[in-house]
């Protein structure tokens, strides 16, 4: 579909020409991921004739790799996430559906970092953010393993706060 000043180029030549004058002197003025990460939709404005368009680019599909605590690195490992995931969540209400939408929105979170490579400890906390979303429970038993509690009275203590937390739905 196509609006006047406002053509979506779907299959970006690069660099980036502009649609109205062929000027390849650009700028983007807004840039965010779609489709689930996927896309990144970027907003351009010619510096030739000041025109503006949208691009829909396919997002760098490679995730980044993973930097372990002892610095080697791993390729990123989705049947691993999701296997601690489900680890965490087994037996709680939790369908498989939002396991799945939590797993997209973890990896949409690493490409949208940019890097390729980011530590380890990235991943382990946007874990943790989409287990709390999910489950407490789940949460609390991935944490508790993930950040190997120093001592109960940590583990309390995180227990506590969460528990002074609203809930959420
Ligand atoms: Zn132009």
């Amino acid at each position: 579909m196509r609006y006047h000043g406002f053509p979506d180029v779907l299959t970006p030549a690069f660099p980036m020409h502009c649609p109205f004058c062929s000027a390849n002197d650009t700028k983007v003025i807004d840039s965010r991921l779609v489709a689930e990460g996927d896309q990144v939709r970027r907003r351009r404005e010619c510096l030739a004739c000041g025109e503006r368009f949208t691009t829909f680019e396919t997002a760098e599909l490679v995730m980044p790799r993973l930097i372990k605590q002892d610095g080697s690195r791993q390729p990123f490992d989705e049947d691993k996430l999701r296997a601690g995931m489900q680890r965490a969540l087994e037996k709680r209400p939790v369908s498989v559906e939002r396991l799945e939408e939590a797993i997209a929105h973890i990896k949409s979170k690493l490409r949208a970092t940019g890097e390729r490579e980011v530590k380890s400890l990235v991943l382990g906390e946007l874990v943790m953010a989409e287990l709390q979303k999910l489950d407490e429970v789940a949460y609390i038993r991935f944490a508790s393993v993930y950040r190997r509690f120093q001592d109960l009275n940590e583990f309390r203590e995180e227990i506590e706060r969460l528990s002074r937390e609203p809930s959420k739905a």
